[in-house]
């Protein structure tokens, strides 16, 4: 089994400026391959906190994943530092200015003098080349680990993750093959499902099986590891022969598709067309749609009607059943939804609207309070939600989320 920590380096991670979003980027990559991540990492740029978590994360870890300080400026320290864990002066790699010069010169940018710091590598190890900026990585032997660095910049550190740090950690012993597998899970609580396959959950089972909630949506994960990748999958799709029968309807998919993809799938499978017609949610639903290649096989268009007078105008809702039952209701989600399936010519329409706060809200209906329709060729469903009001973004998420939920089950 090889161990893997991943370790984040920058003070602006720290600070609350900026979020860490490499570890979780870099903690995909590592366990695919089979690494066990046991724990990131995220430290300042000072040198002695900086040493402290290299050391520690080396202690423990048979491979050591960092990004971050490796920029030019005297405050990126991840070099300095790394040399005197190594117990010598930074040393000169030709190689790497000469590559470092070429891409500025390329970019037809000058070449300051404080580049060269980029170059300079610690005791014993080796460049790892940067094709897409100016700091080039390295790795090291720390300790019981090999320590990678790269630089903190996503686009770069993605390259040479993919074109370096993954091939050399695949060559080095001790990676157990992996594999893994998703069962998704709509209906249950949390606990519930705990409950239902709870004899698959303790610590220490192999296959491994966890769950984690999010968006509403419960994922069931299956990790398995053997000597070899076939043995791995064989073992993995064991448990998940197990695990199938016992969800029942609550299985709603398999694998790591976003919702709004497996909407798609699902509505492209079936030959249908959708229209949307947002209110509360304000586009967000065509936002995600649209954000998926292909997406115009499926979806017709979308209307955002915020305003009663962009309700009556564009979707033809009523002016009097807006009257009688508020912009927020089952009646003029209906029409929302029904008017806009005509309107499209689509098979499905979706509408939605809502109190997303936090003004607004009154004591029938509550900020969170959201109506739903679909309206299709077997007429039309319309239904309320309460959603908790933990804050506006929470809300319309949610919101776009039932959205996701009825189209899954949908007939
Ligand atoms: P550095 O290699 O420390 O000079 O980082 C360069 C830039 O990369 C930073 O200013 C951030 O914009 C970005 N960056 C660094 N670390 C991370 C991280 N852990 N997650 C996301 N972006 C990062
Ligand atoms: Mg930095």
């Amino acid at each position: 089994m090889m161990l893997g920590e991943v370790l984040a380096i920058g003070d602006e991670l720290i600070h609350g400026a900026l979020l860490d979003t490499n570890s979780k980027y870099l903690a995909g990559q590592l366990e695919a391959l089979g690494v066990v991540v046991q724990r990131f990492t995220v430290v300042s740029d000072d040198p002695a906190q900086l040493r402290a978590a290299i050391a520690d994360c080396c202690a423990r870890a048979d491979v050591v994943v960092a990004t971050g300080g490796l920029g030019p400026t005297l405050d990126d320290r991840t070099r300095d530092v790394v040399a005197e864990l190594c117990g010598g002066p930074l040393q000169f790699d030709a190689a790497s200015w000469q590559q470092t010069q070429a891409w500025l010169v390329s970019r037809g940018r000058p070449v300051p003098d404080s580049n060269r710091r980029q170059a300079m590598l610690p005791p014993g190890a080796s460049a790892l080349p940067n094709p897409v900026g100016t700091a080039p990585g390295f790795a090291v032997t720390i300790g019981r680990a090999r320590f990678f660095a790269m630089p903190g910049v996503p686009r770069e550190m993605h390259v040479m993750l993919r074109d370096q740090v993954l091939p050399a950690i695949q060559a080095m012993p001790g990676l157990a093959p992996i594999a893994q597998a998703w069962l998704r899970v709509l209906g249950p609580s949390e606990a519930a499902l705990g409950e239902r396959i709870e004899d698959f959950m303790h610590a220490g089972r192999e296959p491994a099986v966890g769950i984690t909630a999010s968006g509403g949506l419960l994922t069931i994960r299956i990790v398995a590891r053997g000597a070899t990748r076939a043995a791995a999958a064989a073992a993995c799709e064991a448990t998940a022969a197990e695990l199938r029968p016992r969800l029942g309807s609550w299985l709603f998919a398999e694998g790591t598709c976003e919702l709004p993809q497996l909407v798609l799938d699902r509505l492209r499978r079936a030959g249908r067309t959708l229209a949307v017609a947002e209110s509360c949610t304000g586009g967000l639903i065509a936002a995600r749609l649209t954000d998926i290649a292909g997406a115009s096989e499926v979806l017709q268009g979308g209307v955002v009607a915020y305003a009663n007078e962009v309700k009556q105008g564009l979707l033809e809702v009523p002016v009097e059943l807006l009257a009688a039952h508020g912009a927020v209701s089952e009646a003029v989600a209906a029409a929302m939804a029904e008017n806009l399936r005509r309107l499209a010519g689509s098979d499905l329409a979706v509408a939605t609207t809502g109190i997303a706060g936090p003004g607004g809200g009154s004591a029938d209906k509550p900020v969170g309070t959201v109506c739903f329709a679909i309206a299709g060729a077997n007429g039309t469903r319309a239904w309320t939600v309460r959603i908790p009001d933990l804050g506006r973004g929470f809300i319309r998420d949610r919101a776009v989320f039932e959205v996701w939920r009825a189209l899954l089950s949908e007939p």
